[in-house]
């Protein structure tokens, strides 16, 4: 990723982060694997893979970048998972695209020849849903106004029973365009009570307007799923990822989103509420620094960088670079030893 990308990223993630202090930039060294403590101002290649993964009882993966790329598995992911599982690992997948739902990445990592449950998968989308359950947003009797695809629709929808969140927006409101003639106006559904801002191909003014007329006026929340800056749509180029959506939300509203996926620790703090987790034995893996490592750093996990996504072995060795993973690998095949 390009560095002004990265510091955008860095700087939208911070002030998104509502109350929570970002403490890469001056993170105290840890004690960490086999007692040995490591010196966190340079990245240690991973030598010795068996005690890492002796004192690793979770492992969350990143999806894009680690476990595939495009449609196609990363080498030797199968084996991984299978030495994991029989090692008596929990396994969860953590990804900040939201154009699919859990239900949707199982059908991904099936087509893939991976046995995934539902319940080890944790998208954007789903991270989106489980806030509004935490927030008790049903009880408020309001609507989510989406824009975004249809991997938020499905984790709100109440016909899959899921949190069962009403919902406009989203497909339904691609086509439509607001009255702008003299006069003109569009009127949203008075029932707004907040805005999921997710990855949309097919943003356009109507969903903006809306928008911005159910934050700024009806006093609706803005939730972002996530704040990519660019994202991997075709493996020819980057491409503009959610910060651009949320960007255009902010840039009409003034207002900060609370944000649902990495790095905010609220997926986190989902999971060890739900399974009773220790954090300092869970370790994040993943190929971005601004949103994986830091998301790992940032929440009392261990943190594994993977040179198999976008993150170059020269960017991470850069003195620029001030997000420190504590192990990184060429792949996470690099676990077989
Ligand atoms: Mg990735």
């Amino acid at each position: 990723m390009a560095k002004a990308a990265t510091m955008f990223l860095l700087a939208g993630a911070a002030r998104a982060l509502r109350g929570h202090r970002l403490h890469h930039l001056a993170r105290p060294s840890r004690t960490v694997m086999s007692a040995a403590t490591l010196d966190r101002t340079t990245p240690t290649k991973l030598q010795d893979a068996e005690s890492f993964l002796k004192d690793i009882d979770v492992f969350i993966f990143d999806c894009d970048g680690v476990i595939w790329k495009g449609d196609s598995l990363i080498d030797k992911v199968p084996s991984v998972l299978e030495l994991l599982r029989k090692l008596g690992k929990k396994i969860f997948f953590v990804t900040n695209n939201s154009t699919k739902s859990r239900k949707g990445y199982k059908g991904k990592f099936e087509k893939l020849g991976l046995d995934v449950e539902p319940e080890e998968i944790f998208s954007s989308s789903f991270a989106a849903a489980a806030y509004l359950e935490q927030t008790e947003f049903k009880k408020t009797g309001k609507k989510v106004y989406i824009i975004g695809e249809v991997g938020i629709e499905e984790e709100l929808d109440p016909a899959l029973d899921l949190i069962g969140v009403p919902y406009i927006g989203a497909g339904k409101d691609s086509d439509k365009e607001p009255n702008m003639k003299p006069g003109g106006k569009l009127e949203p559904d008075e029932d707004i009570g907040a805005v999921v801002c997710g990855f949309d191909r097919e943003i356009n003014y109507f969903k903006i307007q809306t928008a911005q007329l159910a934050i700024n006026e009806m006093g609706a929340e803005f939730i972002a799923t996530n704040l990519d800056a660019v994202t991997h749509l075709t493996d020819a180029q980057e491409w503009a990822g959610n910060g651009a959506m949320v960007g255009a939300i902010k840039g009409c509203t003034g207002q900060e989103p609370t944000l649902v996926g990495k790095p905010s620790p609220l997926m986190i703090d989902y999971m060890e509420k739900k399974f009773g987790l220790d954090r300092s034995r869970i370790c994040m893996v993943g190929d971005r620094l601004d949103t994986d490592i830091l998301f790992g750093n940032d929440n009392g996990l261990k943190s594994c960088l993977t040179l198999s996504g976008v993150t170059t072995e020269e960017k991470l060795l850069s003195p620029e670079n001030k997000v420190i993973p504590d192990f990184y690998v060429d792949s996470i095949a690099d676990y077989l030893g």
